[in-house]
């Protein structure tokens, strides 16, 4: 067994030390590792055939430089792609000109939405910024109980429907679209200069759930539109990805769970079949574990 990519590379290529260009069995030797190593982190498989394919175009094309061995060569090859599709460098929050920056979450239930709410909340908060979170999962029971916690635990405010209230400008119980406006607006008024909407997540895509969160982000109009992933998934990460992208259009990926044994497969997966980048890494179930998501990092991770 290999621990790394690297190391499987090196054991292919060892019996091609002074080679001075890579012929086009040695590359095809090569790609299959890079393959089982992209398998093995739970990649999807289309995507590993996409990624693969590029991986070897680029290969056959190099020249060996003088510095690099051959397996240094394609594993420079493979991280430069990684990083790449994972969204390059480190993206930051579009901040809004006017009026408070609308992020909304969206993604399955027991994604870490939720969780992820607070994390960010208290992140914003640190940096100088005012935010408000907006629970708009009424579907699970205790969805609102649950965003207040980590509200409390952020220090940061929650604007939340009242249970069994009528009115549906002051207390929008109930319907999760007049919260979402009635939230924004309560932003506005006590100049919050960010507002984190946390939307309903179902087991699986549902159709009921993405037409909410479409309307949610229809009414809202937000800045940002996070993704939330867990890094477990596995598989079936593209369908989800795709069904997401085609309900909400999403802006940026937040992978969660980061801290499990994941090799973090799904970011590849998510980010090669939607083109959006991967911006924020949940790592654990407290409020500050949280980071802003570095791709070369992630790359290392997947190869390892
Ligand atoms: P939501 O349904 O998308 O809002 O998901 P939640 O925020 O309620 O999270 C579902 C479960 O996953 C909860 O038990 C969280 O404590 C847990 N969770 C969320 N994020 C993370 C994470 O980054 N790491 C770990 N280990 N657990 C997490």
């Amino acid at each position: 067994m290999f621990n790394s990519l690297s190391d499987r590379l090196t054991a292919t290529f060892k019996n091609l030390r002074g080679k001075g260009r890579l012929t086009e069995a040695d590359v095809d030797a090569t790609v299959r590792e890079i393959r089982r190593a992209l398998l093995d982190a739970d990649v999807a498989v289309p995507v590993v055939r996409e990624f693969t394919a590029r991986v070897r175009e680029r290969a056959l094309g190099a020249e060996v430089s003088g510095a690099l061995n051959p397996s240094q060569q394609i594993v420079k090859i493979v991280n430069e792609e990684l990083v790449e599709i994972l969204g390059g460098e480190t993206r930051r929050i579009r901040l809004a000109k006017t009026g408070p920056t609308i992020i909304m979450l969206a993604g399955l239930q027991g994604a870490g939405k939720t969780t992820l709410a607070g994390k960010l909340a208290k992140w914003l908060k640190a940096q100088g910024h005012s935010p408000l979170l907006v629970a708009c999962d009424l579907q699970r029971p205790n969805a609102v109980t649950q965003l207040q916690v980590v509200g409390n635990r952020a220090g940061v405010p929650v604007f939340a429907p009242h249970p069994g209230a009528t009115s549906e400008l002051e207390h929008p119980a109930g319907d999760p679209v007049a919260v979402a406006r009635a939230g924004v607006e309560e932003a506005r008024q006590k100049l919050h200069d960010v507002v984190i909407v946390d939307t309903a997540g179902r087991l699986g895509v549902d159709a009921e759930m993405m037409e909410q969160a479409s309307e949610i982000r229809r009414a809202i109009v937000p800045n940002e539109v996070l993704f939330v992933i867990d890094a477990m998934i596995g598989q079936d990460a593209v369908n989800t990805a795709v069904a997401f992208d085609e309900g909400v259009n999403f802006t940026g990926i937040v992978l969660s769970k980061l801290d499990g044994d994941a090799r973090g497969g799904a970011a590849l997966s998510v980010a090669s079949v939607t083109g959006k980048p991967v911006m924020f890494a949940s790592t654990g179930e407290g409020v500050d574990d949280f980071e802003l998501f570095h791709p070369d990092r992630m790359a290392s991770r997947i190869l390892d």
